[in-house]
């Protein structure tokens, strides 16, 4: 079979009002993969803890820029969201469930266990005061 891919690229500011965009757009361009009801509010989801964390943690809500890259090819999708923002210390430690170095902002922790959770992968790429790169991956129409 012949797959077709397509590609799609944004930058917003790091605005939680912009949270809902996002997810929105993603989810319009997602929409030829056929996605069911569950499928496109997982990807959702993971989009908004994404974004969100950019904007809370990456920019500690000042003034920045985020970047989502989407690709899909056959049911695959690939999306990736960026920031130039602090950037992450302990990879590992981070994607942990519960942990999160902002308690005091009532953050539970849950952010990256939900990526993993609602995508069949998820990749994390950070450096110290240069950014951060999430790559989730998901086939959609999975039997
Ligand atoms: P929750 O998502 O449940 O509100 P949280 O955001 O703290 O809480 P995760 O989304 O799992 O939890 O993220 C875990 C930790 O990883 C964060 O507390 C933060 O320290 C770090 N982190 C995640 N994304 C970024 C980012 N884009 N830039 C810098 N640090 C990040
Ligand atoms: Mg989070």
């Amino acid at each position: 079979m012949e797959y077709l891919a397509n590609e799609m690229k944004m930058e917003f500011l790091a605005l939680s009002s912009n949270e809902g965009f996002a997810r929105v757009a993603v989810g319009a361009f997602l929409a030829e993969l056929n996605p069911t009801v569950d499928e496109l509010a997982d990807v959702k989801t993971a989009v908004s803890e994404a974004v969100t964390n950019c904007i809370i943690h990456g920019y500690e809500q000042k003034e920045g820029s985020i970047w989502i890259q989407c690709r899909i090819e056959g049911q695959q999708m690939e999306i990736s969201v960026i920031d130039t923002g602090k950037g992450i210390r302990d990879i590992e430690k981070a994607r942990e469930p519960l942990f999160t170095t902002k308690p005091e902002l009532e953050r539970s922790g849950m952010g990256f266990a939900f990526m993993e959770a609602f995508m069949d992968e998820v990749e994390v790429v950070s450096k110290p005061r240069e950014g951060t790169c999430v790559t989730m991956r998901k086939t959609i129409g999975k039997a």
